[in-house]
């Protein structure tokens, strides 16, 4: 076991997790989609239809889960954020424009955080605490800007099963900030997306596939320990088909006795509570000069 204590006791922590990209992934992708109908409408699928029929099956289940929305999005689908601030999810923040921090300047990456704070805080009326950085591309910065401006956790990084404290400068004193780790195998994009000229990843996989691949990651998580952090897309798993393989699942996961589901901000603190000593950031970047 990996030694992170859950409440009630439980092996690990479980939480489904959603990042409603919409159309704002595409964009900054390839500006050029922005003169395709078809996929401007593909990726407004998600705000528009599938994150209505997940937030259904959420409340069938009766778990609170975290939705990470770019304030583009957000201010092109106001309803779709205010109807799932109502249903009690966490909001939390993915960027403005859902381009990768790593390609920006120190100023650039100041600039989407806070414009895509301010447009979260206009339409639920609270400040995001959580943080995913779009296409999980974290840069070295980002744990600096994301303390200074009071969040209390990012989920972006790689390297650990469980949360930990990050300190993101190599001051002792400085403010830390919860680390909840992913990975690429729980993520729906390598299964579902398919979006030719833009992520031709495909062949686009059942969702039986999909859940074995979760379930696998799950079990392993029972058994070592650890936080099941599973990245859905209202785009791509909002899907009928998909949709129904996750409820399943849902249901599945919620009848563990040994599993603590919660979503992120639960999750970030309950592991402030724990106390560790925080980790600190070894910027590697200086061997590229
Ligand atoms: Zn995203």
């Amino acid at each position: 076991m990996n030694g992170t204590e859950w409440p009630g006791g439980a092996n690990c922590a479980a939480s489904f997790t959603f990042d409603v990209d919409g159309e704002a992934a595409a964009l900054a992708a390839d500006p050029r989609t922005a003169r395709s109908l078809s996929v401007m409408t593909h990726q407004a699928y998600g705000p528009q239809v599938g994150v209505r029929r997940l937030l259904r099956i959420l409340e069938r289940a009766r778990i609170r889960s975290t939705f990470f929305i770019p304030g583009f999005t957000a201010d092109l689908h106001p309803t779709t954020v205010r109807d799932i601030a109502a249903a009690g999810h966490e909001i939390a923040h993915h960027g403005y424009h859902h381009v990768k921090p790593t390609g920006l300047s120190l100023a650039e990456q100041a600039e989407q955080l806070d414009r895509g704070t301010d447009a979260l805080e206009r339409l639920t009326g609270q400040r995001p605490v959580g943080y995913r950085a779009p296409m999980w591309d974290l840069s070295w910065e980002m744990p600096g800007l994301l303390a200074e401006r009071g969040f209390h956790y990012d989920s972006s990084l790689m390297d650990d099963d469980a949360p930990y404290l990050l300190s993101p400068g190599p001051e002792a004193d400085e403010t830390p900030i919860v680390e909840i780790p992913i990975q690429w195998a729980l993520d729906d994009w390598e299964q579902y997306c398919y979006l030719p000229d833009v992520t031709e990843l495909g062949p686009i996989q059942t969702p039986q596939h999909a859940i074995e691949l979760w379930r696998a990651e799950l079990e392993g998580m029972r058994r070592f320990g650890g936080c099941w952090v599973l990245t859905n897309h209202p785009f791509l798993s909002g899907r009928p088909g998909r949709a129904a393989a996750l409820e399943a699942l849902i249901s599945e996961v919620s009848a563990m006795p040994d599993i603590w589901i919660a979503s992120l901000n639960e999750i970030a603190e309950h592991t402030k509570l724990g106390g560790t000593t925080p980790r600190q950031i070894m910027p590697l970047n200086h061997h590229l000069k």
